[in-house]
């Protein structure tokens, strides 16, 4: 693999590009495409070739791509044995549409994905195909608990994102739903509870027990808990694996379904092939999608067997048999289970959090960097606010000055998070799109700079990532100072 010119040279339009064609279809895009649009809005490229980390848009530029999909190409673009398992099925003259119907690509996807599974898991499971978007497996496994269950109510946690359909957004951080129990996840820079570490986490599973036990808690026996094991577009939050064990423990003694939704922790991004691989906790349903069809869509869930008692076609869906998705998944798979990026993710992830740790000592900006593996959030704060800005975390420190922190005699001054900056968080992503780099923007008020590289990304393009970031965020603090 190449490495990266500087990033000078690459953002610049080259003689190849055509901004003229460039400049249309973009143009064409905002007449013509719905309002609600997303990352089309923040990133105005027209991608034309890709490689690995590198897109080439129509005007000639390059860039480094740390969005991957919203962190589904695990292997990054293109890669040489995902085309080779596509060429394959295409040559081959096999039906690219069959619904459900068994198949030899099928047939080798689930043997794949099932070698995948901690064994406890994978010696029990059963999978159940599902509509292509990560949302629709969701669904399923709401449904799936609901009637092993009979159970109706659903554990869910503050900042989740598991989809855009109806149950999957009631499940999520964003929505009020009668149905759905709000849980606080874990987090140490906004611990509901003001204290972070072992003990926010100890007293966040603490609140989880007492509202089961709690006869009058107004929460009935739920159907299921979903968590992510990290929260994502919640804004980079690993959950600690002592809490995710005491998840689990609760759930397993109160007989509800505990639901993993790796759709973005998945296949080695976290460090572990699965992100539950790290508590060692063993879910009853797993729901994947994103990195398991190799960049094409797919989407499905696992579960123990003895919940596999819906009824035929109590999940259906006409899109449940990519066969080339099947195909290009259980290439990507084998890739990251034969070369070992799982680890690669955890030595390289470690590198960069270490390196993007020294940017929050010299910017003030910076309020916290963490991650696991490859999927690094980067927190940009308010550090002179004065403003009061939507509370996110306790009640003690939301809409605090500075100053008020540093008399509160419950959190101190040193475990005061500030406020969240959106505007310098996209401030930082514009930046970063100047050098040359891709990167997305989540959390609870759009103030993280998420990094989700492929797992084949080289040393040098860690590099060459981690310093346009540094000069992105020390060109907005300097505009911010200014
Ligand atoms: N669960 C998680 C954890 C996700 O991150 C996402 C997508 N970002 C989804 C579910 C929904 O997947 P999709 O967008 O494919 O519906």
């Amino acid at each position: 693999m190449t490495v990266p010119a500087p990033y000078e040279g690459e953002a610049r339009a080259s003689a190849a590009g055509d901004s003229g064609a460039h400049e249309g279809i973009l143009r064409r895009q905002s007449a013509r495409e719905s309002a609600a649009r997303t990352y089309a809005r923040s990133l105005p490229i027209v991608p034309v070739r890709a490689r690995g980390l590198t897109i080439e848009g129509a005007d000639g530029r390059r860039y480094l791509d740390c969005l991957s999909g919203a962190g589904t190409l695990a292997l990054g673009h293109n890669h040489p044995v995902v085309l080779e398992a596509i060429r394959k099925v295409l040559d081959s003259g096999a039906p690219l549409h069959v619904l459900d119907l068994a198949t030899p690509v099928k047939d080798a996807f689930t043997t794949e994905l099932f070698g995948t599974l901690p064994p406890a898991f994978a010696d029990r499971a059963r999978i159940q195909f599902c509509g292509p978007a990560g949302t629709d497996a969701v669904e399923a496994a709401l449904k799936l608990v609901r009637t092993a269950t009979g159970r109706s109510g659903l554990l869910a946690f503050t900042g989740a994102y598991h989809g855009m359909t109806a149950g999957a957004l009631e499940a999520s951080g964003g929505a009020q739903d009668v149905r759905v129990t709000r849980l606080p996840y874990p987090q140490d820079y906004r611990c509901p509870f003001g204290i972070g570490g072992p003990r926010g986490a100890e007293l966040a599973a603490r609140w989880t027990a007492s509202l089961l036990d709690d006869t009058k808690s107004g929460v009935p026996r739920p159907a299921g808990m979903i968590l992510e094991p990290v929260q994502g577009e919640g804004g980079v939050l690993p959950a600690p694996d002592a809490w995710l064990r005491r998840m689990r423990s609760i759930t397993e003694e109160r007989s509800i379904p505990l639901i993993a939704d790796e759709v973005q922790t998945g296949v080695g991004r976290t460090g572990t092939f699965w992100a539950v691989e790290h508590s060692g906790v063993v879910p009853d349903v797993m729901v994947l999608s994103k990195a398991i069809g190799g960049s094409l869509p797919l989407a499905v869930i696992v579960y123990r067997d003895d919940l596999d008692v819906w009824r035929p076609g109590a999940h259906a869906g006409t899109f449940r048999g990519n066969q080339l998705a099947m195909a290009a998944g259980a290439a990507t798979l084998a890739y990251v289970r034969e070369h070992g990026l799982a680890a690669r993710a955890a030595e390289l992830g470690a590198r960069m959090l270490g390196q993007l740790h020294s940017l929050a000592k010299e910017f003030p900006c910076v309020g916290e960097v963490r991650g696991r593996g490859l999927m690094i959030g980067v927190e940009l704060v308010d550090p002179g606010a004065t403003e009061t800005i939507p509370p996110s975390g306790s009640a003690a420190t939301a809409g605090a000055t500075p100053t008020d922190r540093a008399d509160d005699p419950l959190l101190g001054a040193s475990a005061a998070p500030l406020p969240a900056a959106p505007h310098l968080a996209a401030a930082v992503r514009d930046a970063c799109l100047d050098r040359g780099l891709i990167v997305e923007l989540g959390g609870r008020h759009s103030s993280v700079v998420r990094l989700l590289p492929p797992l084949t990304i080289t040393d040098e393009q860690a590099a060459a990532v981690v310093d346009r970031l540094a000069d992105a965020i020390a060109a907005v603090a300097r505009t911010a100072q200014a």
